[in-house]
């Protein structure tokens, strides 16, 4: 299957919610100023994603072959055991917000972030409508030792055309631009694992499920 590319996406910002899951107080002057720049935001932003279906090949207990590319992660060879597909994908929140005359960065990364995450379950609705694509896993470069950041080239080769397609680059040190982009595997069957439940960064504003000591044990111990 060839690649498929979401350019632009049609998102909707629910700045309710997301200051619910980000614990953003419903007093503060921060989430008045997301409630009062949404609108223009939703205007102007454009995210765009670019997914590929992926063969994976088991080799061994520290080694994984994803499309034509060859892994070495512990993590990944355990996740991917008796797994014959996964989507690649890379996620962007563009960078049309730094048009907008905002009253701070925290409003400016907030409204991007908050656009990246819509984005992301857009994608997620659509694997899950158009393949019946389920309970998703989720594996990052960089979000873990075991498979870090210098792994996205190689995530960017399997996908293919990544800048041309939505203008997601990657940097001298492999980091993504524009800055709120996301890089990853998705995988179905494992419970909507994600790779939060596994990273020891405590204080992670990003956090999306607690750490669980026992799954991280199990794996790395
Ligand atoms: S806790 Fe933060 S750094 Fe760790 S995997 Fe989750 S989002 Fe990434």
């Amino acid at each position: 299957m060839e690649k498929i590319v979401f350019n632009p996406m049609e998102i909707f910002y629910d700045i309710e919610a997301f200051a619910g899951d980000k614990n953003i107080d419903l007093q503060s002057e921060v989430y008045s100023a997301l409630l009062q720049w949404a609108p223009a935001a939703e205007k102007l932003v454009k995210p765009r994603a670019v997914i590929k279906w992926c063969t994976v090949k088991e080799l061994g207990d520290d080694r994984v072959q994803v499309a034509h590319k060859i892994f070495k992660s512990h993590l990944l060879a355990e996740k991917l055991k008796g797994i014959e597909r996964v989507f690649a994908t890379v996620v962007t929140a563009g960078d049309e917000l730094d048009a907008l005359e905002l009253p701070s960065d925290e409003v400016r990364n907030l409204l991007k972030y908050a656009a990246l995450r819509e984005a992301r379950a857009g994608v997620d609705r659509y694997l899950k409508d158009h393949f019946s694509f389920d309970h998703m896993g989720r594996l990052n470069p960089g979000s873990l030792p075991d498979w870090p950041i210098a792994n996205n080239p190689a995530l960017f080769e399997i996908i293919g055309d990544v800048t041309e397609t939505i203008g997601v680059r990657l940097t001298e040190k492999n980091y993504m631009q524009p800055g709120y982009s996301v890089s990853e595997l998705l995988f179905s069957g494992d419970e909507d694992y994600d790779n939060c439940s596994l990273c020891k960064k405590y204080d992670c504003l990003g956090r999306k499920v607690p750490f669980d000591p026992e799954a991280y044990e199990q794996i790395f111990g």
